[in-house]
């Protein structure tokens, strides 16, 4: 195993945390962390996986830092696979920070973003699918995000990416003993045999694409517009789901700023709401500035959430909208059930289905759950609940695979048509290298660089 130079981070986040952590690793960590620890024992003499009690003390002045608990892992049972020390600290950030300082002094430098990770994967413990699965884990906005996530780190995807290269290594070894008999009747079998390997992994991969669309949703939530007239209750239906279901804020270093997006969980589905703050404003005024950004959100949106008062007729403005969303995936809220009816339902009900209408109270907290299973219904065809499925959520995963559908396409055709079977071999060669590129087999350097550069730092 290679070995590189050692590398420092702060790996908790930064800011009002109960401990950090600083974790360091590479060749000369425990050296680095033993010139300024004082405990009873000595990194350098102690066991792999052990726990140390003791003082960060400046190397020259020998004055106190800070108290913390260090714990050892040698390579390469470490998260990188090499020596890894991580230095508990339970003060604020100016004493953690004033910790990383020493260790800078000591032949040890502060780790890029993402840096651990790769080296985890340079030093082989974890393949790129699983890496990429880490910088999701870090950003993910929902609890089922997460374990899609989580299982992509223990390597599901992995695993079915591998047995479908190794099928297809067996069907290049096949035709290659063939290729040494062309004798009409071989070729015939052998691209019976052929045509038959590449539908089966197509089916494959057509499996693991159907899954990325819910992937993608899981992952960076379905852009929601929440529309209606004013007074309808569009204020109080963002605050509930926003109370019940706090909005996760991560760091994502290059996303924008300007762009105010919030996120809510319904049912386990991130929801990312558009134009948040127009709608937050009740006033008319701003109701009326806010038109024009509403039709923006509406252009946008993946999902609409059309808010009416039951309790009221349906004015002129709305009878048009409705005729503009009816072909939208669009869920009608007919609020306001508590008081009695007026709305027109058979005007909404000819233009919705039942499972888009939804009677809500939402004064009186009714019809959430109804809500929640509408919007499942919508994305997840009823499905959500299947926790075993694979979640494809990467888009370079995605487009590899469709590549690689692609060359088994090709392999298909060509043996449909008799093409001399050392070119079929080709295709076949294509969709496994692409298939190979998911988990980091043969990918060039820049794209780990560019994979990697996506982490926070300390991860
Ligand atoms: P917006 O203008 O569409 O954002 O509507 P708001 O959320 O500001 O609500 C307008 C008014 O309707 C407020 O006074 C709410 O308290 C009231 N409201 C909201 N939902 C309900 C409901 O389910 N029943 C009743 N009776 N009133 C509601
Ligand atoms: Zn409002």
């Amino acid at each position: 195993m290679k070995m590189h130079d050692t590398i420092a981070a702060i790996s908790t986040p930064l800011g009002e945390g109960g401990i950090a952590v600083i974790r360091v690793s590479g060749e000369n960590s425990v050296q680095a962390v033993d010139r300024i620890f004082k405990s009873t024992t000595k990194l350098s003499d102690a066991q792999t996986h052990t726990l140390h009690y003791g003082h960060i003390v400046n190397a020259g002045t020998k004055d106190h830092i800070e108290e913390v608990l260090v714990s050892l892992m040698r390579a390469p049972r470490s998260y990188t696979m090499e020596d890894v020390v991580e230095i508990s600290c339970h003060g604020g950030i100016i004493s953690v920070k004033r910790v990383l300082d020493l260790l800078l002094e000591q032949d040890v430098r502060i780790a890029e973003p993402g840096e651990f990770t790769k080296r985890a994967f340079l030093n082989g413990r974890i393949d790129l699918s699983q890496a990429e699965a880490v910088i999701d884990l870090i950003r993910a906005k929902s609890d089922r995000a997460f374990h899609i996530a989580l299982k992509q780190v223990e390597g599901t995807l992995s695993t079915k990416i591998k047995q479908l290269r190794h099928e297809l290594v067996e069907l290049m070894a096949h035709i290659e003993v063939n290729i040494d008999y062309p004798e009409h009747d071989v070729e015939e079998m052998t691209n019976a045999f052929i045509k038959n390997k590449c539908v089966k992994a197509m089916e494959q991969i057509d499996h693991l694409l159907n899954s990325a669309n819910q992937g993608r949703i899981l992952r960076e939530g379905i852009t929601t517009a929440i529309v209606g007239s004013p007074n309808v209750g569009k204020s109080s239906l963002l605050n509930t789901l926003a109370q019940e279901n706090r909005a996760i804020v991560t760091d994502i270093p290059g996303t924008t700023r300007d762009v105010i997006e919030e996120y809510v969980n319904v049912g386990g589905i991130p929801l990312k709401l558009l134009d948040t703050a127009g709608i937050r404003e009740t006033s008319d005024l701003v109701e009326q500035i806010g038109v024009e950004r509403s039709k923006d959100a509406l252009q946008q949106a993946d999902l609409i959430l059309y808010v009416v008062n039951g309790a009221e007729l349906l004015h002129e403005g709305e009878l048009l909208l409705i005729e503009q969303l009816k072909d939208r995936q669009t869920i009608v809220i007919v609020n306001k059930q508590d008081l009695p009816q007026q709305v027109q339902y058979d005007v909404l009900e000819s233009a919705f289905s039942d499972e888009r209408m939804i009677r809500m109270s939402i004064a009186e907290q009714q019809g959430i759950a109804d809500l929640e299973k509408a919007i499942a219904g919508i994305f997840f065809s009823g499905k959500l609940e299947s926790n075993d499925l694979t979640y494809v959520s990467n888009v370079r995963h995605i487009h590899l695979l469709k590549r690689a559908k692609l060359s088994l396409d090709e392999a298909f055709q060509a043996a449909e048509q008799f093409v001399p079977i050392d070119m079929i071999q080709i295709d076949i060669r294509n969709a496994w290298e692409q298939l190979g590129e998911i988990i980091g087999d043969s990918v060039g350097d820049s794209l780990i660089d560019q994979i990697f550069s996506q982490f926070c730092l300390g991860k």
